[in-house]
């Protein structure tokens, strides 16, 4: 289930469908997915597909982390701090914490929180940080950020999530309802002008507003 084999035919796919940052590929294939599942799907965990991790979330598809990862490692300059909106299952974390140098990461859900925690510990990332907020108005005593990348789809953009951006930096983030469009919008130098490309049909959960114990 966990065999090198496995996880070839996972990085093949990836590759198939158009991922083309080694490094990125690298992360995928070296990352242990299915310790971010419960035993009962841990068999499934290098399918390319969403699978469920409870309160009615989900551990986003491997090609949707590896393409929204080589997003904003191929827009952004260099990636000193980067906020994550949704630690869910802490998968997307781990593989971003082993590409740039800081992440911090906001979940409103606190037991997917604290098991995304034991996990990256498990992991030896500690140039991770967590906390139980609504992500919507992003981590302003960290910021500003140079990438940030929601993996819960809003309705439409909060604009503390640009406010929190720093010269030049990249939001990467899904937005919409039934149907939902992947963006990446970039921040003109310092100044409040933001470029925005529209690059993908996609399906998140929603972003949802407050927090829960
Ligand atoms: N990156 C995760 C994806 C989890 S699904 C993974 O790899 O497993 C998206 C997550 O966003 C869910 O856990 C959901 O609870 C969380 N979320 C939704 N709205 C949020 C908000 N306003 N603030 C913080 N987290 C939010």
């Amino acid at each position: 289930m966990t065999s090198q084999r496995t996880r070839e035919r996972l990085v093949q796919r990836l590759l198939d469908q158009g991922v083309s940052n080694y490094d990125v590929l690298d992360v995928m294939r070296n990352t242990p997915r299915h310790i971010f599942l419960d035993e009962a799907l841990s068999h499934r965990a290098y399918e390319d597909t969403a699978l469920p991790i409870g309160f009615g979330q989900t551990l986003s598809q491997p090609y949707i982390v590896a393409r929204m990862t080589e997003v904003l490692l191929g827009a952004a300059g260099e990636l000193n701090k980067v906020l994550e909106v949704g630690t869910g299952s802490g998968f997307q974390t781990s593989v971003l914490a082993q590409l740039v140098k800081r992440v911090y990461s906001v979940e409103r859900i606190r037991p997917l929180q604290e098991k995304a925690r034991t996990r990256l510990r498990q992991l030896g990332l500690d140039n991770v940080q967590l906390r139980h907020s609504d992500g919507g108005f992003g981590w302003p005593e960290m910021g500003p950020f140079d990438g940030i990348l929601s993996t819960a789809a809003p309705q439409v953009v909060p604009p503390e999530l640009l406010k929190q951006l720093a010269p030049d930096g990249v939001l990467v983030i899904p937005v919409g309802g039934v149907s939902q469009e992947l963006r990446l919008i970039v921040r003109a130098g310092d100044s409040d002008k933001f470029v925005t490309q529209i690059l993908e049909p996609v399906k998140f959960v929603p972003l949802l507003s407050g927090t829960t114990r």
